[in-house]
């Protein structure tokens, strides 16, 4: 009786196993599922450190370590921004942060140009 979590990026409740990966056939992502048969804990287990080595949660309030070019937008995102209520997310590439940005808007984020504020 193995409920299998959605799908990552589409949220797709079809995703199916295949091996030891997770197929999403709606997007056709696939991602591996670490859960260990027999005693799953509820939420995937991912932690997420900061720049320098702490490690985050969702609703924790960082601020950024290096100017970040923004794509869409002429100004960068400033060393010292603050970012709150962070999400952390199994985004494209190193992105492992979802957050809202004020003046930028919602964006994804690399936890290793964050520090936890
Ligand atoms: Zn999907």
């Amino acid at each position: 009786m193995t409920e299998l979590p959605p799908c990552p990026e589409c949220a797709s409740q079809y995703a199916y196993e295949m091996g030891a990966l997770l197929v999403c056939p709606e997007c056709a992502h696939e991602w591996s599922s670490d859960s260990t048969s027999g005693e799953s804990t509820d939420a995937t287990e991912q932690i997420i450190k900061d720049a320098v080595g702490n490690v985050l949660a969702d609703g924790d309030t960082v601020t950024v370590v290096k100017d970040l070019k923004v794509k869409g937008s002429a100004t960068a995102l400033k060393v010292g921004t603050k970012v709150r209520n962070i999400r952390l997310v199994d985004g494209p590439g190193d992105h492992d942060i979802d957050a809202k940005v004020d003046g930028f808007g919602p964006m994804n984020l690399k936890s290793s140009i964050v520090k936890k504020a």
